[in-house]
């Protein structure tokens, strides 16, 4: 069991707030160096039908040698070994692993880490490649252990769902799964610090980072329309948009209707072309698309002794809505 000895997750917490800005930085530059070079043999190896972790063909399985290939589902992997897989790795490992799967696929869009998507729990984000979809949850109360379980739910665990072909191949309840102390050092961190807390996984950018403020100018000005409903369909991004004429001047619908014609034509988003229209104002509100998967949401049916821990992390929720 991971958590049985060495630092708690309150140390590695507590730890991890007292670094100084400056070594917070080098140690993330150096994390991310490594991390970039780790995903560079990945994706070079997985587009060779090859894993970069085993050096096995990515379709291969030999129960006697757990490698994070097995998410994949190659012939032979049961559920049981997904389980000791997932207890072996902890819950970085393998987010950090399916990020960069998805990616293979196309970007960001398979990788819903949305928190208005979410139900406010301090992990819950869906990540989908081809015919398979994995969740991963942890509430605060799988941080602190609950009852329920057996002893597997009393210490910091989270949950994990695999859907092949849309159809159950793991449950969020199968599992309890332990966190390393790593792991539950983090998740102590964001829970300690709510909002501030921020993942950046080299290669494995989801919808979070790229709706990120930062990132919505980049979105307007080097997105571009799609070409038929086809397209539409798998956009990652919506744009709306609402132009308000400036108080005592008038907008031609004319002149609207020509410039959405104009970036068609020209590939760019609508949004940018309509910021060309003199005397008004342009308010754009950019948001997942419908190409962007789904978020897998947590049973709410729960044992009867579970009920009221649930109840009492709902209304703690809603109070920090409030106070926002
Ligand atoms: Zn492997
Ligand atoms: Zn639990």
């Amino acid at each position: 069991m991971p958590n049985s000895s060495g630092p708690s997750a309150q140390d590695f917490a507590q730890f991890m707030a007292s670094l100084p800005r400056s070594e917070i930085d080098r140690v993330n530059a150096l994390n991310r160096a490594e991390a970039e070079t780790q995903h560079k043999a990945f994706s070079e190896a997985f587009k060779a039908g090859k894993c970069s972790f085993c050096g096995g063909a990515l379709t291969s399985f030999d129960a006697s040698k757990p490698c994070r290939h097995w998410l994949l589902k190659p012939e032979g992997v049961r559920k049981e070994h997904i389980e000791k897989l997932a207890t072996q790795l902890s819950w970085g490992n393998l987010e950090n692993y399916v990020r960069w799967v998805a990616n293979e696929e196309a970007f960001a869009q398979n990788i819903n880490d949305l928190a208005d998507e979410g139900t406010g729990k301090l992990l819950e984000l869906t990540v989908k490649y081809e015919n398979i979809a994995w969740s991963f949850s942890c509430s605060d109360t799988d941080l602190a252990g609950h009852e329920g379980g057996g002893d597997h739910s009393k210490v910091p665990h989270w949950h994990f769902q695999m859907y092949v072909d849309n159809k159950p191949f793991v449950r969020y309840n199968d599992y309890h799964l332990p966190l390393s102390t790593e792991d539950a050092g983090i998740l102590e961190l964001m829970r300690a610090n709510p909002g501030k807390v921020h993942r950046r996984i080299a290669g494995g950018t989801g919808m979070n980072e790229v709706l990120h403020e930062s990132m919505l100018e980049h979105v307007i000005t080097k997105g571009r329309s799609g070409e038929d409903e086809k397209e539409v369909d798998r956009a990652p991004f919506k744009l709306d948009t609402i132009v308000v004429a400036e108080p005592g001047t008038t907008m031609r619908g004319d002149d609207i209707h020509n410039l959405i014609q104009a970036a068609r034509a020209e590939g760019v988003t609508a949004t940018s072309k309509l910021r060309e229209l003199k005397n008004v104002s342009v308010h754009t509100m950019v948001s997942a698309g419908p190409g962007v998967v789904h978020q897998a949401p947590r049973s709410k049916r729960k044992k009867r002794r579970e009920r009221g821990a649930e109840k009492h992390e709902r209304a703690r929720a809603e109070q920090q809505k409030r106070d926002s």
